[in-house]
């Protein structure tokens, strides 16, 4: 994600994730860390514990009585809540029928798992909209809703290895505001973004759930189908590729059926529905390239888009091969008070105002690469905790900051600069792999301060191995989730040395290390009380561009 309305480095720390709206702390209803800073100074990276096995599913001697309700989390520091336990998610089948007359959804989610304990029952994430049914394996199920959670209890036990198909139909109302969960930044009051003719989609990080009930953390990925009906003439598109389009029997309506095969965490997940022109474009190093813009304005959008081809090649070259079926670019009217740009996995969201305006053709063409990198950092490979988000948004900003800067003229200036702020942005947000709060997860911490340990791990270790380890987490993690350990983990293996005690402090610390190579650089120093603006403090000229 990525701010679309500020000039661009060093972002001020009041803004969001992949921000393009005016400075706000996002809202204070989002959860609050279970641990304390000392305590998570003191602490390990944080890994999720790894799913029980379910290789007792053999073992027709098990006793079912002990069977037990899976965990209602997953246990991440930043959102307590989120995510369950007691299975993997597999597939998701969304069916959904759009209605133009009430702009309302019906909606059917089958999702596919496998149980990973002996289950007495098990939740989902969701919240919101009005369930019709509920069944289990082709059943009636006994099911329960309380704060964001579906509860499922089967009649009997599921036992260890045993496949679960959950279908839950429900009635859904884009612009309705009663969710309890929260988007950040809340411009929005669930994860539906209606727009005048249908709606978009932005889950990230946490709200996903408000459009389909799901195990809605990036640790339970899963491959995803949907089936997509409008009135003829409505334009619908999902993530992944298009494999049918037919026409309902009276021929007022289309379903268009697409897929994702590639492990998809749900926060990333794509539903387009409206007047929208598709247009496939040219694409490049072997990238099938398509792009969703809002039907009124393609004409002042498409020009704007004319690198991208360039921009996925560029990317290829330092990232790897493009690890999905298909790239586009979905820009559609009416969503500019978003304010972000996120990266909805094989089609990037953009609110058309600001391409349209194109006022800052160079600001325009960083937020298009962001997105398109966080396709290899956060979509591939996906972080396994939300403190973690750092190694999304650290290398969608250093591939933008490179790829703004081809001949490395400024590149030094600017990490001068987000050196000069570090202190700061740790004193306010808390080390870069151990946000403080979910609410500064999307602050310059992550952001700028990410794209800084890049820079002091290239400076260690040099341009070559740098880009070997670029690589090698691509090829190494592609399609799973992957944390901080494992980052470090994966930079002394390549660079052939233990960079842990380089790295740990560069990531877990709320003082900022020396920068090799650069004796001289010096921290501002830390305020009673932050400051609104680090980039006007650290080089004025840059945050007044
Ligand atoms: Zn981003």
């Amino acid at each position: 994600m990525v701010s679309t309305r500020r000039p661009g480095h060093v972002r001020s720390t009041l803004t969001g994730p992949d921000f393009l709206g005016p400075p706000g702390r996002r809202s204070a209803r989002l959860t609050r860390p279970l641990v304390t800073a000392a305590a998570a100074a003191l602490a390990a990276p944080l890994v999720l514990a790894a799913p029980a096995s379910a290789g007792s599913g053999d073992n027709l001697g098990a006793d079912l009585r002990g069977a037990r309700p899976g965990a209602e989390s997953v246990g991440d520091r930043l959102f307590p809540t989120l995510g369950n336990g007691g299975y993997d998610a597999l597939h998701y089948d969304l069916g959904m029928t759009y209605q133009a007359a009430t702009r309302t959804v019906e909606a059917t989610t089958t999702m596919t798992a496998v149980a990973t304990q002996n289950l007495s029952r098990f939740s989902l994430d969701f919240d919101g909209n009005t369930i019709t049914s509920v069944r289990l394996d082709g059943g009636p199920v006994a099911f329960a809703r309380h704060d964001e959670k579906l509860v499922i209890t089967p009649a009997r036990p599921i036992r260890a290895g045993t496949p679960l198909r959950l279908a839950v139909a429900y009635h859904a109302d884009p612009r309705s505001t009663a969710f309890t969960c929260v988007v950040p930044p809340p411009a929005t009051p669930s994860a539906w973004v209606p727009i005048d003719s249908g709606f978009v989609d932005a889950g990230q990080p946490n709200c996903e759930h408000t459009v389909f009930p799901s195990n809605d953390h990036p640790s339970d990925k899963a491959t995803y189908t949907f089936r997509l009906t409008v009135p003829q003439g409505t334009t619908a598109v999902a993530n992944g590729r298009l494999v049918s389009t037919f026409d309902g029997p009276d021929r007022t309506t289309t379903t268009s059926v697409y897929r994702e095969d590639a492990p998809m965490a749900s926060e990333l997940t794509q539903i387009v529905v409206g007047d929208f022109t598709v247009a496939q474009v040219p694409g490049a190093a072997g990238v099938a390239l398509r792009n969703v813009v809002s039907t009124a304005s393609a004409a002042q959008i498409e020009p704007v888009l004319t690198q991208e081809a360039e921009q996925v090649a560029w990317m290829v070259d330092r990232a790897g091969p493009y690890p999905f079926g298909v790239y586009g670019e979905l820009v559609p009217d009416g969503i500019d008070n978003l304010g972000f740009a996120l990266e909805t996995q094989t089609l990037s969201l953009f609110p058309s105002g600001f391409i349209k305006s194109n006022r800052n053709p160079v600001r325009v063409q960083r937020v298009l690469v962001h997105e398109l990198a966080h396709q290899w950092f956060g979509d591939s490979v996906a972080p396994a905790t939300w403190s973690d988000i750092w190694l999304n948004e650290g290398h969608a900003t250093w591939y933008e900051d490179n790829w703004a800067d081809p001949d490395g003229s400024n590149l030094l200036s600017q990490m001068h600069d987000a050196y000069a702020a570090s202190d700061r942005m740790r004193a306010a947000d808390g080390p870069v792999a151990l946000p403080d709060t979910a609410e500064v997860m999307f602050d310059n911490n992550s952001y700028d301060g990410g794209a800084l340990v890049l820079y002091a791990l290239r400076q260690e270790v040099g341009d070559a191995t740098f880009a070997r380890i670029e690589r090698a987490w691509q090829a190494r993690f592609h399609g799973r989730d992957a944390g901080t350990a494992d980052f470090i983990a994966l930079s002394s293996a390549v660079a052939g040395r233990d960079l842990r005690g380089f790295l740990t402090p560069w990531l877990y610390s709320r003082s900022t290390p020396a920068m090799p190579g650069h004796p001289d650089w010096t921290v501002l120093p830390v305020q009673p009380a932050a400051a609104p603006s680090v980039a006007a403090a650290a080089h004025p000229a840059r945050a007044a561009r």
